[in-house]
């Protein structure tokens, strides 16, 4: 028999993902969070954003932290073009204030539901041959350690905290608490959709991606037509007249950029991604649509294609490689096992690397070839939090490999 539900049931947005934490912590303050991990050494600890990632990052059964009161804009300075946010701030909330102050994020994904400690921890990102992910416009962070000290990222592989390894940390180092982010001057978009029949679309691709600061693919299966997405820099004023349906992915809008990036998402659903070497990305995509047609011809959600420029983060799919990103989708309740391993070996032998936040099978044996930094990230961790507080099922089996777990000092208590 289940033990009925208590108030701090957690789920994430797909509801793939459920966890009941011993407790919801939602810290007032970064002493409070500071003095209370400080105090319980050995209580298991994980953070959430907003719950959009697929995988069981956040899930526990120890203390579960929320950054709710932890948001808004701390300092902008324009001179610099830089901001220091609180970590638990929505995205969707960082862009009016910025835009007052003459200033934007330099890109964002999909949507901008996502906290912004959330969003950088799994490397969220956009698309554009020249734009990295939310990660690199980190330029330096704020940490609450396991047991309760305080730390700023720094510089250079010397810091107990890179910021190259905090970035992008799946709140396995601790807890951020406060992000400074390098912001680029306003700017407006002007976005565009058509569709095309698909050899179209793969003729076109270089050109496009070139020939745009964002530009990305949808391939529906039903119809065998892509669906191209471009947006470029304008100053032309917003047009009433501009005829723009994001449901049919038909037409097209102007605005400041952080009103044009984003779309709504209502119908949930699953996803995987990878990231491939930008020039494996074309015949991954072909080929993932000839998985789909031929062994999976039942599938209705669209193959996302988008590129991101190379970074020097350590856990990033994007390390030292200019990437193609490919995104599989099913809807929520929808059986989509069969068809992701499909996908998942198409995209691995590829030389895809996985999202963090995004379904995969895959396991720390298996990411340690595609990590070349994976092992020092996880010095980095053992320094900060030696008994694998912040370590759940998942984050272990991601993180330590099964020949040091015996190894691993743990702490006592809930996993
Ligand atoms: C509809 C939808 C659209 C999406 N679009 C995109 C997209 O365009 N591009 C893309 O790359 N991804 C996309 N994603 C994935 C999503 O951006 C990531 O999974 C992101 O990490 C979710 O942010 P979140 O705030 O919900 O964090 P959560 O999913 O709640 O947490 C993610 C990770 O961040 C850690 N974390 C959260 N807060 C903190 C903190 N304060 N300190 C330390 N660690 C912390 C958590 O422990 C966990 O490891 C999408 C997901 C959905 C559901």
């Amino acid at each position: 028999m289940h033990a009925p539900p208590t108030n701090h049931d957690w789920h994430n947005w797909a509801s793939n993902v459920s966890a009941r934490p011993a407790e919801v912590f939602a810290p007032r303050s970064e002493d409070e969070l500071a003095d209370r991990l400080a105090r319980e050494p050995r209580t298991r600890v994980r953070v959430a954003g907003s719950g959009h990632s697929f995988t069981p990052l956040c899930a526990t059964t120890g203390l579960l932290v929320r950054l709710d009161a932890l948001q808004g804009v701390i300092a902008i300075d324009a001179a610099t073009r830089a901001a220091e946010v609180w970590a638990g701030t929505p995205l969707h909330a960082l862009g009016e204030p910025l835009w007052a102050a003459g200033l934007s994020l330099e890109n964002l994904g999909d949507i901008d539901r996502q906290t912004l400690a959330g969003a950088i921890s799994t490397g969220t990102h956009g698309t554009g041959i020249t734009l990295g992910s939310l990660s690199t416009q980190v330029i330096g962070l704020t940490l609450v350690t396991a047991d309760g000290e305080r730390i700023q990222s720094g510089d250079g592989d010397g810091s107990p905290l890179p910021t190259a390894a905090a970035a992008l940390s799946l709140g396995a180092l601790g807890v951020v608490t406060r992000v400074r982010l390098r912001l680029v001057p306003a700017y407006r978009l002007h976005e565009r959709m058509w569709k095309v029949p698909f050899h179209r679309c793969l003729a076109e691709l270089d050109e496009r991606f070139g020939g745009h600061r964002h530009f990305e693919v949808f391939w529906f299966p039903e119809k065998d037509l892509a669906a191209m997405k471009a947006l470029d820099v304008t100053e032309r004023d917003e047009d009433p007249g501009l005829r723009y349906d994001g449901a049919r992915f038909e037409g097209e809008r102007l605005g400041p950029a952080h009103r044009v990036l984003p779309s709504a998402r209502e119908r949930r659903f699953v996803e995987m991604e990878y990231a491939v070497p930008a020039a494996a990305g074309a015949a991954c995509f072909a080929e993932l649509r000839r998985v789909m047609r031929e062994r999976h011809p039942s599938m209705r959600w669209p193959i996302e294609l988008r590129r991101v420029a190379a970074d020097d983060l350590w856990l990033s799919p994007a390390h030292r490689c200019s990437v193609a990103t490919l995104s599989v989708h099913q809807g929520r309740g929808l059986p989509y096992r069969r068809f992701f391993a499909d996908a998942e070996a198409v995209c691995r032998a590829h030389g895809g690397r996985p999202h963090w936040g995004k379904l995969h099978s895959l396991r720390a044996a298996d990411l340690a070839p595609l990590y070349p930094r994976l092992t020092d990230f996880s010095a980095v961790r053992r320094r900060l939090d030696p008994a694998g507080r912040f370590l759940n099922p998942h984050l272990r089996a991601l993180l330590v490999p099964p020949a040091s777990r015996g190894r691993t000092r743990t702490v006592s208590g809930r996993a």
